[in-house]
């Protein structure tokens, strides 16, 4: 261990910042958050400084570093931009035997401040000992996205009921279980979802049950359509969590392997030959199985989970068996595809509306919607529609929509493989079979399309014009 990892209290306890500048300055700003009675030894001090100084917030000796300055102090930092005055202040202070940073420059410091990420009173502090500072700050930022900001509350919530936890948990393994609980369980959801009335009566409760066996949970997550780094925060930390993932086969692999290591996953894709309604009804009865033997379930759907999703019916089924439950909102196809396609959906002059519809069920279709869905200036987004591809166009235009409105099909929407075909909607039919759209894709027909082969930045782009393959007309990135 290069160096010894220490939290100190500096809580009224005097330490001194050599310099005035803007490094100065954020040193003394974290100084005062823990408490620290704060002097700043500089000639000249930033504008900020001079105010804090003028409140009363720190005392400010106008005057290039005197010795003297290191008699009742217990700690100090000097940022001043001169490294022999650094040096000579550190020869000094390890005279005194003073901890001193020298602010970037471990050799001659023998305290570093830690790069943080703050939870109050929850603190986790990382350090390479000087090495690798850029490194550090990248743990740093990871760290930062596996915590979100209710981790502080509960700790201190945590805090509170410190003795009551440990009267009705004497033994230690218990007791262990209980704050895994904590961390893992409603408490933390509660939190999240800010209810912190909802979390103490969790606590209390369970406390009172003396933390009886674990409830399960379901949460739904929508993974969006296929590139990891679409992902939100919470899904992240709800893959992280997982202890059972019901994964669509819409998922990528590549969502799937962010994660925990040990937690079981399962396809519950549709079986050859099962009908929908079947599928479905072994989804409900894997979540209700897992979630009520004390599990985390994840089930992971592509996109949102509310759209085109049957989000919704899983939540009324969890509902009604009395399961608790949270849902995490994905990135939906439409606007994933839209993006990487560089095609805006809504436009201030071609398109004030969106329609996020289906192909699967337009058969039953009656004639006003035909004709609202044939109205010009909107964008629709076909979820499901390629086995439709050789009706769709042809109905649209017999209600009126223009043979010549843009249409774009993309498919494999932000996945390396994606292909972007567009085309008017009179040659959609042939041109989609000519290069051999298949399943997922995403159909958006409007004004607002004609502008994806001048924006589009991602992935092959094909027209009517494009010979077949998908090497043709790859765009680069500008
Ligand atoms: N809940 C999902 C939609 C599920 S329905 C969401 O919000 O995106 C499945 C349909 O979504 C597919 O048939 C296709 O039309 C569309 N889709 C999903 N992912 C896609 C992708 N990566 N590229 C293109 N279309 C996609």
């Amino acid at each position: 261990m290069r160096l010894f990892p220490l939290f100190a209290d500096l809580k009224g306890r005097r330490v001194l910042v050599v310099g005035g500048g803007n490094v100065a300055e954020r040193k003394v700003r974290s100084l005062l958050a823990s408490g620290a009675q704060v002097t700043v030894g500089s000639p000249a001090i930033t504008p900020e400084l001079q105010q804090l100084h003028e409140h009363g917030t720190i005392n400010h000796l106008a005057l290039p570093f005197q010795p003297e300055w290191l008699e009742d102090i217990w700690l100090l930092i000097a940022a001043t931009d001169n490294r022999d005055t650094n040096r000579h202040i550190a020869a000094l202070a390890h005279e005194k035997r003073l901890f001193i940073n020298v602010v970037d420059d471990p050799v001659l410091s023998t305290f570093q401040v830690p790069s943080i990420v703050d939870r109050s009173p929850m603190m986790i502090a990382i350090s390479s000992a000087g090495h690798a500072p850029v490194l550090a700050r990248r743990v740093r930022e990871r760290i930062e996205t596996l915590f979100d900001h209710s981790l502080g509350t509960l700790v201190a919530l945590a805090a509170r009921h410190r003795p009551a936890i440990r009267l009705a948990l004497p033994d230690m393994r218990r007791r262990r279980e209980f704050y895994d609980w904590l961390l893992d369980g409603p408490v933390a959801a509660a939190l999240r979802k800010q209810q912190p009335q909802a979390a103490e009566q969790a606590l209390v409760d369970e406390l009172q049950h003396e933390h009886g066996a674990a409830k399960g949970k379901v949460v739904l997550v929508g993974a969006g359509p296929g590139d990891p780094g679409l992902l939100t925060l919470n899904a992240l930390r709800a893959l992280n969590e997982a202890d059972v993932i019901l994964y669509d086969r819409l998922v990528s692999e590549e969502i799937r392997e962010l994660a925990r290591r040990d937690a079981t996953q399962i396809c519950v894709g549709k079986i050859p030959g099962e009908d929908h309604n079947a599928t479905q009804g072994r989804i409900h009865q894997l979540m209700r199985e897992h979630a009520n033997a004390g599990q985390y379930v994840v089930r992971l759907k592509g996109g949102d989970a509310f759209v085109f999703g049957r989000g919704g019916e899983e939540l009324e089924y969890l509902r009604s068996h009395d399961i608790a439950y949270e849902v995490v909102p994905g990135i939906t196809a439409a606007m994933a595809c839209a993006a990487y396609a560089g095609i805006p959906l809504t436009h201030r002059d071609h398109a004030q509306s969106l329609r996020l519809t289906t192909a699967q069920f337009s058969r039953d279709t009656t004639e006003e919607d035909w004709a609202s869905l044939a109205q010009a200036n909107q964008t629709l987004a076909f979820y499901m529609g390629v086995s439709q591809l050789d009706w769709l166009p042809g109905q649209l235009m017999a209600h009126g929509r223009s043979p010549d409105t843009p249409f774009a099909l993309i498919e494999n929407g932000t996945r390396s493989d994606q292909r972007v075909l567009h085309g008017k909607l009179e040659e959609l039919t042939v041109q989609a079979g000519r290069h051999g759209f298949k399943s997922p894709s995403l159909l958006l027909i409007g004004e607002v399309t004609a502008l994806a082969p001048k924006l589009q930045w991602f992935g092959a782009s094909l027209s009517a014009q494009s010979p077949i393959g998908t090497s043709c007309g790859t765009t680069t990135p500008r």
